[in-house]
């Protein structure tokens, strides 16, 4: 039961005063259901702006504060195939494109009507020879231009919410918050000078708070480091069943390669665990093409020649279906039965596979997290593979450990190369088999950074290339940095792009994004997969583990944006075949020196986890686990500097305090449930009591 003291602040958002059925959904996209998580909304920035008289006096890239006039409202020719702009005049009749993406351009209409004076503040841009303001942070009348502070907090945004609405939602959050007992060591708080958690979470609005900022990361690490131990210790007393196969369908394999080094040792690592009884927790971390996937194949293999189930768990449709079209084929020749769930199976395939897991006719399961849920039962489950293990939570992954008799072996797969200090953070105290040997005969992809404007080039260079049979990427602009919030922005610059190349190339385009239906998507894939189609206009779905060896050529627009994992997972889907790839990093103008940096890193290196540990560098603070963009965050709170230096104590204190006291019943164990159930990692609560 959620301790009484937080009842107030894991009230639902709508009961904040102004939340009504509109703002609901944007709210839930950024994820602040309660009012605790809009209080936990912090400033990505603080932004001081400068009051101008007129545009003259703005420099480019300034935060500026403006009064405007509209003059026209254009919209965009296509709809959703370019920005909404309104055009505005200062008070001497320089002119201004107020620009806005999307949906926003609602927004715009209602807050810009043509000839009425507003104040606007946001950063001046230029486009072409016209000056700019993309989304302005605010736009008020004169009356409440006052209120447009000059050291400002900025709160990330979704579609549908402004910064002032925002502010005046957090600000009543932060009014209900409780004082809470505290959790931190007497000592340790009083050494460091942290605030009370209260005090913390109101400065942090306030101002760049080092200390409120830093305790309250602590705070998300120590949940997390606790939860984890507890899920550990849980492991320890559950028992698991010793899996030992005896290779009759490993030797009808027919491979057509031979395993790599790193390969065979990691399936030894992978056996040796399974022989245990105690259930095994193991990262397989291998780069993009390192060949995660024969790996996990051998794995559910061992498991059913012991007689046992074996499920792998996919992030995507995508994926789970090329898992599952690669591993039936792999596995042919065994015997063994393969079979696919996800959400998207209806009626009487559905209610097939159903009877198959539990009578036990199939062995191997692919599919989405539709795999674990709890009308999904399984005769006898003895491994659970989870690929791109980053993107599902731990809580699922209990969840999927409950569905064996006994608790099954569990192996994790990911392709983000991340740095040895965040292994620890990211995955708790699993055990790790890195593959770290690529197979042979790879070529190193030829990665060139070239300018936008030199677009004509590059189309007419993709033309040679699919003249020449060969198939290509072309993964579209970032709209937005990549926060997550302007997802539709992409995905309209996506269609864009595709009507342009679509009109080049006929019938040879496809694309998928995220909002086509998921059998036009399908279809799609396939289209390109089997070489009907020869070039993939794609958002940043593509990402994860596509694999069409004979696609050669990856176009990248607006490189720039994109964070340096991203850009080194997404060159990874060419490359995998024998024949010479390329990649085309394309970029702005302009471009700052970090972004220079990170563009001629891709350029010198393919090793993924130097990309990573130079990533964790050039982003330094304030940037959030990149994996907050790939939909799963390990923290909310805590950005990497901070995981770094707060990570080893918070670990540690954790330990400690479970040491002391596993029950969590003294009043600082109780003041640690308290902080369990905050950042909903309750299930280790949960799990006390149940053992
Ligand atoms: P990832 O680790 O990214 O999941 P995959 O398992 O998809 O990589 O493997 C990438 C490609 O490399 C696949 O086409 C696979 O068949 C091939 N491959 C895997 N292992 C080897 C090997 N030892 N030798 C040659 N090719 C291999
Ligand atoms: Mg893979």
């Amino acid at each position: 039961m959620r301790p009484e003291v937080l009842n107030s602040i894991f009230a639902e958002s709508q009961t904040l005063d102004g939340v009504g059925p509109k703002l609901a959904k944007p709210l839930e996209k950024l994820g602040l259901t309660r009012v605790k998580d809009v209080a936990y909304h912090l400033p990505e920035r603080f932004v001081t702006r400068r009051s101008i008289a007129n545009l003259d006096e703005g420099a480019e890239g300034e935060q500026v504060i403006v009064a405007l006039t509209a003059t026209e409202h254009r919209a965009p020719y296509n709809p959703g195939r370019g920005p909404y702009r309104v055009m505005a005049q200062d008070e001497v009749g320089n002119i201004c494109a107020l620009t806005y993406f999307g949906r926003a351009s609602y927004t715009a209409k209602k807050q810009l009507p043509v000839g009425e004076k507003r104040w606007v503040a946001g950063r001046l841009d230029r486009y072409g020879d016209m000056l700019q303001i993309v989304h302005p942070d605010h736009v008020e009348m004169e009356s409440a231009a006052n209120l447009v502070r000059l050291n400002e907090p900025v709160y990330p945004l979704s579609e549908g919410l402004t910064q002032p609405r925002i502010g005046s939602l957090i600000a009543q959050a932060v009014k209900r918050l409780p004082e809470l007992p505290e959790w931190i060591e007497p000592s340790q708080f009083s050494q460091i000078g942290w605030p009370t958690w209260r005090d913390a979470l109101h400065l942090a609005h306030k101002d760049t708070h080092a200390k409120a900022r830093d305790r309250l990361a602590y705070d998300e690490l120590l949940a997390n480091s606790l939860a984890l131990l507890m899920v550990k210790a849980e492991g320890r007393r559950r028992k698991g069943q010793a899996l030992v196969g005896d290779r009759r369908f490993r030797d009808r394999l027919k491979l057509p390669f031979e395993m790599t080094g790193a390969q065979k040792r990691s399936v030894q690592e992978i056996e040796g665990d399974l022989q245990q009884e105690s259930p095994m927790l193991r990262l397989l971390q291998g780069d993009v093409g390192a060949g995660k996937t024969v790996v996990a194949l051998e794995a559910m293999l061992i498991a059913n020649e012991a007689g046992k189930q074996a499920a792998l768990l996919a992030p995507t449709e995508i994926l789970a279906r090329q898992h599952f079209e690669t591993l039936r084929t792999m596995a042919a020749p065994t015997g063994v039965e393969v079979a696919m769930l996800t959400g998207r199976a209806k009626g009487k395939e559905r209610e097939g596979i159903l009877m198959g897991l539990l009578d036990g006719s199939i062995d191997i399961l692919i599919g989405t997290h539709a795999i674990f849920q709890d009308s999904v039962l399984y005769k006898d489950l003895g491994l659970i593979v989870v690929d791109e293990q980053h993107r599902f939570g731990v809580a699922q992954r209990l969840a999927l450990a409950g569905k064996g008799k006994r608790a099954p072996h569990t192996l994790a797969m990911t392709a983000t190369p991340i740095p040895r200090s965040l292994t620890l953070a990211q995955y708790g105290e699993m055990d790790v088999s890195r593959l770290d040997e690529l197979p042979p005969g790879r070529q190193a992809i030829d990665t060139r950074v070239v300018v936008q404007e030199r677009m004509e080039d590059v189309v007419a260079g993709v033309e040679r290339h699919l003249a020449g049979g060969q198939q290509a990427y072309w993964v579209c602009p970032m709209v937005r940095e990549a926060n997550g919030s302007w997802q539709t922005d992409d995905i309209a610059a996506a269609e864009a792009r595709y009507a342009v190349l679509k009109e080049r190339f006929g019938d040879e385009v496809v694309m998928v994004h995220g909002q086509l239906k998921p059998d036009v998507k399908d279809a799609n894939m396939e289209r390109f997969a089997s070489g009907k189609a020869r070039l993939l206009i794609a958002t940043t779905v593509i990402e994860v583990g596509v694999d069409v060896p004979a696609a050669t050529l990856m176009v990248i627009e607006q490189a720039e944006r994109f964070g340096l994992a991203q850009l080194h997972q997404l060159r990874g889907r060419v490359g995998r075949g024998s024949e010479k790839s390329v990649c085309l990093l394309l970029r702005g103008a302009e471009l700052s020196e970090t972004g220079k940096r990170r563009l001629s890193l891709m350029r010198e290196t393919q090793d993924g986890f130097r990309i990573a540990e130079e990533d964790l560098e050039l982003r330094g603070g304030g940037e959030l686990l990149g994996t907050r963009q790939s939909g799963e965050a390990a923290f909310r709170i805590a950005n990497l500097d901070q995981v770094q230096s707060l990570l080893p104590v918070a670990h540690a204190d954790a330990r400690l305090l479970i040491e002391r006291d596993g029950g969590l019943t003294s009043p600082r164990g109780e003041a640690a449930r308290v902080l369990l159930y905050l950042f909903e990692r309750d299930w280790g609560v949960q799990l006390l009591r149940g053992g």
